[in-house]
């Protein structure tokens, strides 16, 4: 595999999960890079410098899609241009996000791992892949373990990543996303980071909701579950009539910040008019298209 060493630092692109843990070991503070889209920003913008830095883009079972029976699993090296047909065929909203993910040029670097692995309270996939049950796959001296998504973020920048490990891969169920439902809230259509991103899914039994995840971005610390929401939802028909109380425990389940994408005010009335909008969708109401430029999706290839 190709390894550089020279006065700045050591750069190591190891080609398989072996070469991978072997480096890794080598050098414990290795900063890890996938698409680079982030880290790239940190030395242009911030003059980090890394005296090791391991790339997982040639990390061949890092590259895989695969699809069995009741799961989709992603590598987590895969970038979101590579992902996005299985993504938006599990659940069209999907691909709608993943079309308003930054531009082609970044979706066609970024990666799966590293839009999760930088732990962003504003990442775009952390609250639609909560939503969606997800679970990772991590990997280490130890072996490998599997966790829900949900418990990855543990608070600001405090991932559940013990030393030597790495993502290796997200799965996702491939059933039951029938009422998945998620909007991004940013300025821009196109290359702009959310200030609120709302992710909504619920199972239903004769009519009554059995089990729901609504998750939020852009509203805490880490993308996570808001809870008490959920809890109203449960065993309730989904409708409009709802909204009084599923929005007052929303506003119980987070206390967003002001920041320049959006005052804390803006964020509480946006992901209230998310819930209304989902809850009025799911009472068969018509809600208008927010953004009929995504929809339906394009190859993010083109
Ligand atoms: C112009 C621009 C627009 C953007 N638009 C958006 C947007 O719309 N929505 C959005 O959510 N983000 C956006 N981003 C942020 C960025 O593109 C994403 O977070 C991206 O998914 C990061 O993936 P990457 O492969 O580039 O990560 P990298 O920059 O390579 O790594 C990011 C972090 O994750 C770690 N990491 C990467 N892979 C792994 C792994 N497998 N295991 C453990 N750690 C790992 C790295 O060590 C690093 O800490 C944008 C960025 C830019 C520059």
């Amino acid at each position: 595999y190709l390894c550089a060493h020279g006065a700045a630092g050591t750069f190591a692109a190891p080609t398989n999960t072996r070469e991978l843990r072997q480096l890794i070991e080598l050098h414990p503070q290795a900063r890890l890079v996938a698409g680079a889209t982030d880290v790239g920003l940190w030395i242009s913008k911030r003059h980090q410098r890394f005296a090791a830095v391991i790339h997982l883009g040639s990390v061949s079972e890092l590259q895989r899609i695969e699809h069995s029976e009741d799961t989709l699993e992603i590598g987590a090296a895969v970038t979101l241009a590579d992902a996005f047909a299985a993504l938006a065929a599990l659940a069209p909203d999907l691909g709608v996000l993943l079309r308003r993910f930054g531009s082609p040029q970044v979706r066609g670097q970024a990666s799966i791992g590293g839009n999760i692995a930088n732990g962003s309270p504003i990442s775009d996939l952390a609250p639609a892949l909560i939503a969606l049950g997800a679970r990772l796959r991590l990997a280490g001296p130890d072996g490998e373990r599997e966790i829900a998504l949900e418990d990855f973020f543990i608070d600001y920048g405090h991932q559940d990543l013990l030393p030597g490990e790495y993502v290796a891969a997200l799965s996702i169920p491939a059933d039951g996303h029938q009422h998945f439902r998620c909007w991004k809230i940013s300025k821009r259509f196109d290359q702009d980071i959310s200030a609120v991103c709302g992710a909504f899914n619920v199972q239903l039994a004769h009519g009554k909701v059995h089990e729901a995840r609504i998750v939020f971005g852009g509203m805490a610390a880490i993308s996570r579950r808001a809870t008490r929401c959920e809890a109203v939802l449960k065993g309730a028909t989904p409708g409009p009539a709802l909204l009084p109380r599923a929005a007052d425990a929303l506003a119980e389940d987070y206390a967003p910040i002001s920041d320049l994408r959006a005052s804390a005010a803006y964020r509480r009335q946006a992901a209230r008019g998310l819930l209304e909008r989902y809850l009025s969708a799911m009472a068969g109401q018509p809600v208008p298209v927010l953004y009929p430029a995504a929809t339906p999706p394009v190859n993010t290839h083109a």
